[in-house]
């Protein structure tokens, strides 16, 4: 029996299903991971569907997996093309009997999952998908799918209460040979797939590296060797740093960690470190990440609505002179800006800084919340489209979010996660000079001091974009209209 093993979001050997069952059944194993044109193509809004610094760790994570094969006495074989076209053809030509993959729920997935399905049945040869990127499988949940509860707090508190997570599948020692006519195929250039490297900012917490050896060297950094684990709940929400937070996101979203895995190493951190809230809170931010997969499996394509799941008309603008200046981080206030030209230099922003600048296109700029998510899709190293348009219908209000309109108030925040204003000053390097007791709110420096800290509003720093408290009342306005639309 000859088992293809197709790759998609699971790059990894550890803790993976579909390989697992293909090698119980003492099958030839044949490994294959393709690269589709449409992942290089453009999102709706005219963005690249998949910017440079997601590309280049898609590229080490595939290069990182093709050397753990060939370690174990095989190779990973590499496409370019559609699956539809390129995963029919080589079960034709290499006589393969059966099909193994990870499942996914989304809708471009799906529809290259389908066509798939027809070709296969032709060709008569089996498709088997498995759930594999959540800590819970569905099976494990205390209810069907389709009773999920709406509200993050209920799901939490029921599985908690009700479900295990299971152990993970051990990572195999050896792996058996390719048949020998096979081209393997390169692995293709940042060029290959239209893109220009682009070397991420010297600036940036990580210097990223995608594949599962790095996740593994991540993980063993950040729980054992730098020991930060146990201070994870306290320093989450900062912003400046490679520790304040795992990390793991972006070898998460690729599949290069398994979650259980990382659940697995929390519990020996557990029993050799210390057991606090911190460790409990990890997991409970992993929570977060399983909710919104199984709130994508049940509501399906409505996450993608300008409604959202909640089927809000909410009459968003799509005001692209300011939507530029919120994307180049010029719109007058230090918090947004500075995480904005973050995003844009590495690939990567914390999750305040997601809430915040997400709160502020929506609930200040009254902007289209889909051109944020995909303006965010475009540049995130760990896009995850589940965890991406789920957060972004909750902040927007379109989503389970119990408390509707939730505003997050900018100079509050850039009070309270900022206070020295070091964060700001790392990425606005304008600023610098102005007091932290300033730097926050620079349109209020009278002239006098725009000279002394050469910080001139409107020439080398913006003057604000709006103002903040009318701005989030005419928002709110026009959100409770849809709400009383909706009633
Ligand atoms: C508007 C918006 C868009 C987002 N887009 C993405 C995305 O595309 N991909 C993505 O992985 N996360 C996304 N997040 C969630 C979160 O911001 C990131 O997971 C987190 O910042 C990654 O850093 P970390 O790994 O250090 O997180 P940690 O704080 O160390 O958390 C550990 C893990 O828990 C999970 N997690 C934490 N917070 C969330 C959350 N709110 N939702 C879902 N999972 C969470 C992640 O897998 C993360 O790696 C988004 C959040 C917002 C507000």
């Amino acid at each position: 029996m000859r088992i293809l093993i197709w790759y998609r979001n699971d790059l990894r050997l550890h803790d993976h299903q579909p390989l697992h069952r293909a090698l119980e059944a003492h099958s030839q194993v044949i490994p294959v991971y393709c690269f589709d044109p449409r992942q290089f193509g453009q999102t709706a809004f005219g963005f690249a569907k998949t910017g440079a610094y997601r590309a280049e760790f898609l590229r080490q994570s595939v290069a990182d997996l093709r050397q753990a094969w060939r370690d174990r006495g095989s190779n990973l074989l590499i496409r370019r093309g559609q699956p539809e076209d390129v995963i029919p053809e080589l079960v034709q030509r290499l006589d393969i009997d059966a099909v193994y993959g990870s499942e996914e729920i989304t809708a471009e997935e799906k529809a290259i999952d389908q066509a798939l399905i027809d070709q296969f049945k032709a060709l008569q040869v089996s498709y088997q998908t498995y759930w594999g990127a959540t800590l819970y499988h569905p099976n494990q949940l205390p209810f069907d799918l389709a009773d999920l509860p709406d509200v993050f707090t209920q799901f939490r508190q029921a599985v908690e209460k009700s479900s295990q997570v299971s152990e993970t599948l051990p990572t195999p020692e050896r792996l058996p040979a390719l048949p020998e006519d096979i081209d393997p195929g390169e692995l293709p250039a940042l060029e290959d797939l239209g893109l220009e490297p682009k070397p991420i900012d010297p600036r940036a917490v990580l210097p990223y590296q995608g594949g599962e050896s790095q996740g593994f060297e991540r993980l063993q950094h950040y729980f054992w060797q730098a020991d930060q684990l146990k201070f994870y709940k306290e320093t989450r929400n900062e912003m400046l740093g490679a520790d304040y937070s795992s990390k793991f996101s972006a070898w998460l979203a690729l599949g290069c960690l398994s979650p259980r895995y990382i659940y697995e190493q929390v519990q020996v951190y557990k029993a050799n470190r210390v057991s606090n809230k911190s460790t409990y809170w990890l997991v409970f931010e992993l929570l977060w990440r399983d909710f919104f997969r199984f709130v994508c499996a049940k509501f399906g394509d409505r996450v993608f609505y300008k409604s959202g799941i909640r089927g809000l008309d909410i009459d968003w603008k799509q005001d692209w002179e300011r939507f530029e200046k919120w994307q180049q981080g010029k719109t007058g206030f230090p918090l947004v800006d500075a995480n904005m030209r973050e995003i844009a230099a590495t690939g990567y922003m914390s999750n305040r800084g997601r809430q915040n600048v997400a709160s502020f296109l929506t609930k200040n700029l009254g902007i289209d919340w889909r051109m944020g998510a995909e303006w965010f899709e475009s540049l995130l190293i760990d896009y995850d489209v589940c965890s991406n348009w789920g957060n972004w219908n909750y902040v927007a209000g379109v989503g389970n979010d119990a408390r509707g309109f939730r505003y997050f108030n900018i100079p509050k925040q850039s009070k309270d996660y900022d206070p020295e204003g070091e964060y700001v000053k790392h990425w606005l390097p304008e600023l610098k000079p102005v007091p932290a007791s300033k730097v926050h709110k620079p349109w209020q420096l009278s002239s006098e001091e725009q000279k002394r800290y050469d910080v001139r509003l409107g020439v080398n720093y913006p003057n604000p974009v709006v103002d903040l408290e009318k701005s989030f009342k005419a928002n709110e306005k026009v959100y409770t209209a849809a709400q009383e639309r909706a009633a």
